[in-house]
């Protein structure tokens, strides 16, 4: 079976309940038409409940942007994976490199909200993806290799049925300098290779692999037109409706 692409909007801290209101529904009536793609909204955590309200007879699919790996328990601030299907998630955001570098968070801790996600029946999205001085000194393929070695450590091939892994080179995210297509599709080759290898053909088949990183509708179709790549992780373009109507319609 083809992989469905799937064009998953990352939010980050950004709109207000009136904002969310009003880009949803914007949005629906743009892309109601599309059945052979998969739309993810990933909102801000107070706006779960909101825009799981308004996507109701729509299909767009439902993600948080992070969580915690317990269930429940003194962990002051942090969202578990259950309160987040109860909420009515699909998806999650995990090991973006916003958390992996603002927030700390360490290859250990992805991999172990990785167990906790899947285990919970959430779908992950695994950001991995390189630094600029990284890319410079040519260790792109290396940092990759680790990230996923680390952070898919231990988890079972039964993960791979329906997991998403998202390519975001670190220094194209929010910066307007996208990968170029060549070298957003070697990294995705290499990604899908790496799964090949450890978790059989299978697996491979079926993980969806996406590019991130200053994904506008200008480019959208360039990276879509690249073989293995399987959709967009996508920040800014992602806000605004006429946006990211255009990057479903790529
Ligand atoms: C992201 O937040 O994952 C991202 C890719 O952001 P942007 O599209 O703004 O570069």
């Amino acid at each position: 079976m083809p992989r469905k692409p799937l064009i998953a909007a990352n939010w980050k801290m950004h709109k207000t309940s009136a904002e969310v209101r009003s880009f949803m529904s914007a949005v629906w009536p743009k892309v109601s038409d599309i059945t052979d793609r998969e739309m993810l909204i990933c909102p801000p955590f107070p706006y779960i409940p909101l825009v799981d309200e308004l996507r109701k007879s729509t299909s767009i699919l439902l993600g948080a942007q992070n969580l915690y790996f317990e269930e429940k328990g003194a962990f002051t601030g942090e969202v578990s994976p259950p309160m987040l299907k109860d909420l009515g998630c699909e998806y999650v955001i995990i090991g973006h490199s916003e958390r992996r570098g603002i927030f700390g968070e360490s290859d250990e801790l992805i991999n172990s909200k990785m167990h906790a996600v899947i285990k919970c029946g959430i779908i992950p999205v695994l950001c991995v993806g390189e630094r600029k001085e990284e890319r410079e000194k040519n260790l792109t393929e290396q940092i990759i290799l680790k990230q996923l070695e680390k952070n898919l450590k231990d988890l079972p091939e039964t993960a791979f049925e329906k997991m998403v892994i998202a390519y975001e080179p670190i220094w194209a995210i929010g910066t307007g300098l996208n990968a170029s297509t060549k070298d957003a599709h070697d990294a995705i080759a290499l990604i899908r290779e790496f799964i090949h290898s450890k978790y059989g053909d299978n697996s491979a088949q079926k993980t969806r692999i996406l590019y991130g990183g200053s994904v506008k509708p200008e480019n959208m179709k360039s990276y879509m037109d690249q073989e293995g790549i399987d959709g967009a992780l996508v920040g800014g373009a992602s806000l605004d409706p006429d946006s990211y109507s255009k990057l479903v319609k790529y």
